[in-house]
């Protein structure tokens, strides 16, 4: 499972009493990797190969843990980073408004033509298996949805298990539906049902979500990704309760069904930021038509600046071999031409037999690939604030000058956020930064390497601890050139500036 890493890149570095975030600059890559933990990971030496590996942000499926696992899993991830010397995101996916099918003690098999009640209404008795040699005796199992039986048609095809089982609905009555099996399988315990087109009617966040969210938010979280996002309306549920908690958690919209997909321009402008969930999608849409729904969410993102992510089935077969198939390698490819900001892990980080191997893999290929895509900025996204203009041409005199670097201080993560959006390719994204949460919150957005840092009084003095700071730890050799956005003192005002540094082989030596 969790093998001995190839090499190990990231170092201990602290400036004052505080950890920074630390690679050696020839690792530096602008795609960024999530990766889902589960059995096969969750170990502390797994997580610390994993950081090791390069995994930017964590992920914690909340369909499959509690807010008990959670917190210990969070507390555990800082410890080993702190020690490692390389912090790490965390993102808690939390389970929506998913409809599933109830426990079974034992899988049931369902034969084509046979028939399974699905029970909305509390069963008095445990679910049990049919008698399927003999008759196609009716087998039940157990719904969470109530509404299901108002929700679909007779005649209306209903996906179980990741759309492996299909059943059609033949009738409904007091206590549920009645389905005859299309395409056959086990059925095992608590699986996920898909009705394409259906709108459910659940809440946007549930009471489990909640609760996981508490755990979460004590934790630390710093990022919640909302699960069937269907509104601007269902995000800003999600963020007067992490108001309400405290938490400036940044909200990732995972658009994975019909209604998400018409609302995406909306859920954008509300949300920080998107997962393509392809996963639930490909199910939810015609399959064929998920490529084009994938770069029209980039695409989108992409024009009103937020990140996004490409999720699920990169990787798969990885789950149970060391090398990925030849069509996921494009794939992945793919993703990175389109300039995603993050690429994510699912089964294989979970589960899989190989979890190193797939962020290997993940890396070999970015490392490939972005070298190839072009060098034009995001003409697709429109500025508003003169600051954020200020950036445009940041990025575009850094891409000039090249063998150079962009450095920003920030403390709400604006400013870097807005150059990730920009994609200046080739050009990393130095983010300093004196805030935690805003530190772990750019660990997301394409390009950007954040830096924690303790701000000096005097501004000048910030910049240059900065610049010997990527010098001493090699992000930045003596002779790059770079672009610095920061704040200067021009008598007692304030006025934000775009300054020409070169990376110089001695530094004064600041005070750390
Ligand atoms: P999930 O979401 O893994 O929570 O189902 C991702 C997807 O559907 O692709
Ligand atoms: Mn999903």
């Amino acid at each position: 499972m969790c093998k001995a890493p190839a090499f190990v890149f990231a170092h201990f570095a602290k400036i004052g009493s505080r950890t920074l975030t630390d690679n050696t600059g020839s690792h530096y890559r602008h795609t960024k990797i999530i990766a889902t933990l589960g059995p096969s990971t969750q170990s502390d030496p797994c997580l610390e190969k994993l950081i090791h590996r390069g995994v930017d942000v964590f992920r914690l499926n909340m369909a499959h843990g509690s807010g008990s696992w959670a917190s210990d899993i969070i507390r555990r991830i800082r410890q080993v980073s702190d020690s490692v010397g390389r912090q790490v995101a965390v993102m808690m996916d939390v389970k929506g408004p998913e409809i599933r099918t109830g426990p079974l003690d034992e899988p049931i098999e369902l034969i084509a033509g046979s028939r399974i009640h699905l029970k909305t209404a509390p069963v008095a008795v445990a679910a049990g298996p049919p008698d399927v040699v003999t008759h196609p005796a009716v087998a039940s199992v157990s719904v969470n949805y109530r509404e299901l039986a108002g929700d679909v048609g007779v005649g209306a095809t209903i996906l179980v298990d990741s759309g492996l089982l299909r059943l059609k609905v033949l009738e409904k009555d007091s206590e549920g539906i009645l389905c005859e099996v299309l395409t056959p399988g086990m059925l095992g315990s608590r699986r996920h049902i898909n009705l394409p087109g259906v709108h459910v009617n659940l809440p946007a966040v549930t009471d489990k979500d909640k609760e996981d969210l508490r755990a979460g938010v004590e934790a630390g979280i710093d990022f919640v990704a909302l699960s069937f996002a269907r509104s601007a309306a269902d995000v800003q549920t999600l963020r007067s309760f992490l108001a309400q908690l405290g938490s400036t958690a940044r909200i990732v919209a995972k658009i994975e069904e019909q209604t998400g997909v018409r609302q995406m321009t909306e859920i954008i402008r509300e949300a920080d930021a998107l997962m393509v969930a392809r996963g639930d999608l490909g199910i939810e849409i015609d399959y064929h038509e998920l490529p084009l729904i994938q770069t029209q969410l980039v695409r989108e993102c992409q024009a009103e600046g937020k990140p996004v992510i490409i999720a699920t089935h990169l990787l798969e077969s990885m789950i149970q071999s060391p090398m990925p198939t030849r069509a996921e390698i494009s794939d992945v490819s793919t993703a990175v031409r389109e300039q995603a900001d993050a690429v994510m892990l699912s089964g294989e980080t979970t589960t899989g037999a190989y979890p190193l191997e797939s962020v290997q893999v993940l890396k070999s290929i970015i490392g490939s690939i972005e070298p190839s895509v072009s060098l034009a900025l995001n003409s697709r996204i429109i500025l508003h604030e003169p600051k954020a203009k200020m950036l445009r041409s940041a990025a575009v005199l850094a891409q000039e000058l090249g063998q150079s670097g962009i450095i920003v201080f920030t403390r709400s993560g604006f400013l870097p956020y807005v150059l990730a959006a920009l994609r200046p390719r080739g050009v990393p994204i130095y983010a300093f930064t004196d805030v935690e949460d805003t530190f772990r919150q750019l660990l997301l957005p394409w390009g950007v390497e954040p830096f924690l840092m303790e701000f000096s009084e005097d501004p000048e003095q910030t910049i240059l601890d900065a610049i010997d700071y990527l010098r001493r730890r090699k992000w930045a050799a003596p002779g790059t050139w770079l672009v610095a956005i920061t704040n200067v003192l021009a008598n007692d005002t304030v006025i934000d500036s775009l300054q020409l540094r070169q990376v110089k082989s001695t530094h004064v030596q600041p005070v750390l």
